[in-house]
């Protein structure tokens, strides 16, 4: 895990250091849209660039698109975003709140469940009779298997893949016999076995909503059997439940109808398959060859919060692989590996990472195999990037709406296909959360705490801050020169306000990994002029000719490992 509990002191760190603020903040804020400040934007374009270096320049077969957000209406019927980019929503008509309808009906089983926990232990302590070890393992295993569920029904719905039953009813009879043995032992067993029948009946019913008449009418029943209320008006007073599209159409041109509305982009892939063929036509590819792109995307996004870890605007990094179909799955292992190493490489911590598969049944309709690149976000596992197998789906599918061939000819061996694409897609705003949340670290230091960034300094949005020790010329003179020096190389701050400790301080907040103090001693001893560099992480600090200065600035920014 990070060092944190929650994103709290992250959120209030980037907004005092000039990272990340809500976006039209001085007008109340706009929900779940960001704007990044002096410090984010270098941060996030380190980032970006790094991305980059590594998915463009580090290979020859590997090239670059900018496509534009706006495209062509059919683009995103061919793409199934149009028909399958939903997902179930219900308004509260008194606050006019809009909700999630299956999020609505999971918090309302959180709650049962919790109740279920607090009146279980309530009764355990209360009770002297009570083998208390014994039944705090029966109810620990009946809690997981019942967050097992939680998880089943979150990715059920997330690739609008449905539900398979077979797993589910399985599930259902192992919390059965979980039952049976509480109902066996337990002295007052019906209060507790009755919640606990409600809670599963619940999921029962959510898991398999869509079954009996469509998703929408099962949600919009439950709900009101239930008499679940609305979280913040407290009202019983809803809406049917309806099918709500993430992406946000806009009108195009001055004369526009509603017809001819345009999308703006939910994912930027799309304009990397629609340029497939320029790009085949135009830079002498052969077969495998990947394009990469980096831009915004945007998803009217329903349970919108944590930060800028789920964004209504947001910016993604995708490379789509074309390649021969039967070496698909080779080069999806391969990527997958590949981008794991990056993110290590990039220094996060190694056990702040995994891959997550994603279970066949679970998949998106047009994938064969995906996995998620998880970081242990201060909120949990979650993902940050996407390694899909999205085989020939898409160039299928565009070749289909649009009328033109998107094949492949293979001049060697004298085939025709239509490759197979490997995608590798993460989000910048979470990759820049992820950084931000690795390298937070709060320590003691002579009785006080000092926070600070340790991140790469390849990526801290500052790397050098220059400081003369006070304000005298012959001090400030030398910390200018070495400013000029050091600027086309390295990012740089010069600062002579406040206490040189108060400045180590405000640079470790801001990650900066050296801080180059000009002082007396160094510039009246005899030779050459000397400053002190002092180290962010360690806080360690050496004297150095100001001609080395940066050379020992690059070997350090070379060796740099993660605590
Ligand atoms: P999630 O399940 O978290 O909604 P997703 O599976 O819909 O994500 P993809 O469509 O695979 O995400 O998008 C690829 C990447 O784009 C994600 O790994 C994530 O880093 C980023 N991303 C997607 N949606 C958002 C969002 N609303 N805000 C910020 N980043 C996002």
């Amino acid at each position: 895990m990070s060092n944190l509990d929650s994103l709290d002191k992250i959120v209030s760190l980037a907004k005092a250091r000039g990272f990340i603020f809500q976006s039209s903040e001085i007008y109340g804020g706009l929900s779940a849209v960001y704007d990044y400040g002096p410090l984010g934007v270098e941060l996030k374009r380190n980032i970006r660039d790094a991305w980059w270096k590594e998915m463009t320049r580090r290979h020859d077969n590997i090239v670059g698109v900018d496509a534009a957000i706006f495209m062509h209406p059919k683009v995103w019927e061919a793409s199934g975003h149009v028909g399958g980019f939903n997902d179930p929503m219900i308004d509260d008509k008194q606050s006019k709140k809009r909700y999630r309808a299956d999020m609505l009906i999971e918090q309302h089983i959180h709650k049962l469940e919790k109740k279920f926990v607090d009146d279980f232990f309530d009764f355990v302590n209360d009770s002297n009779k009570i083998k208390t070890e014994k039944y705090r393992k029966i109810i620990a295993d009946v809690v997981s298997s019942i967050e097992e569920k939680v998880s089943q029904v979150q990715e059920s719905y997330q690739d609008s893949s449905g539900v398979e039953n077979e797993v589910m009813v399985s599930s259902f009879n192992q919390i059965n016999k979980q039952l049976k043995e509480v109902d066996a032992e337990f002295p007052h067993p019906e209060k507790f076995v009755n919640q606990l029948n409600e809670i599963i009946g619940l999921y029962y019913n959510l898991l398999t909503a869509g079954s009996r008449k469509s998703l929408t009418e099962d949600l919009y029943e439950i709900i009101m059997e239930n008499e679940i209320r609305a979280p913040e008006s407290g009202a019983f007073d809803w809406t049917e439940v309806r099918q709500f599209n993430l992406m946000f159409k806009t009108q195009f041109g001055s004369t526009s109808t509603d017809e001819d509305g345009v999308y703006l982009r939910p994912e930027t892939a799309q304009g990397i398959f629609v340029n497939y063929k320029n790009v085949m036509d135009t830079s002498r590819t052969t077969i495998p060859f990947g394009i990469a792109q980096t831009g915004k995307a945007f998803r009217n996004e329903v349970v919108a919060r944590q930060f800028v870890f789920r964004m209504r605007e947001f910016e993604q990094m995708e490379m789509q692989y074309f390649v021969k179909p039967g070496t698909d799955e080779e080069e999806y292992e391969k990527w997958l590996e590949k981008r794991l190493e990056w993110h290590k490489f990039m220094g996060i911590r190694e056990e702040n990472l995994r891959t997550a598969p994603h279970p066949e049944d679970k998949l998106a309709h047009y994938a064969r195999a995906a996995a998620d690149i998880q970081y242990k976000y201060p909120i949990g596992w979650q993902e940050v990037e996407g390694i899909h197998n999205r085989t020939d789906f898409d160039l299928t599918q565009h070749a289909e709406f649009s009328g033109k061939k998107l094949d492949y000819f293979d001049q060697k061996n004298q085939e025709r296909f239509v490759p197979y694409v490997i995608e590798t897609s993460v989000g910048l705003d979470r990759l820049t959360l992820m950084v931000l949340c690795d390298a937070y670290r709060e320590e003691e230091v002579d009785g006080d705490t000092r926070t600070v960034l340790k991140m790469n300094p390849k990526l801290a949005p500052t790397q050098v801050g220059i400081f003369p020790l006070i304000k005298k010329d012959k001090l400030q003179d030398l910390a200018h020169k070495i400013e000029k020096d050091l600027r086309e190389e390295f990012s740089v701050l010069y600062d002579d306000s406040g206490s040189i400790g108060k400045r180590y301080r405000r640079q470790d907040e801001a990650g900066t990994p050296f801080c180059v103090t000009v002082d007396f001693d160094g510039v009246e001893s005899e030779g050459e002029d000397t400053v002190t560099i002092r180290y962010r992480d360690d806080m360690s600090q050496e004297r150095v000719p100001v001609s080395k200065l940066a050379e020992v600035i690059r070997d350090g920014m070379k060796d740099w490992k993660p605590e």
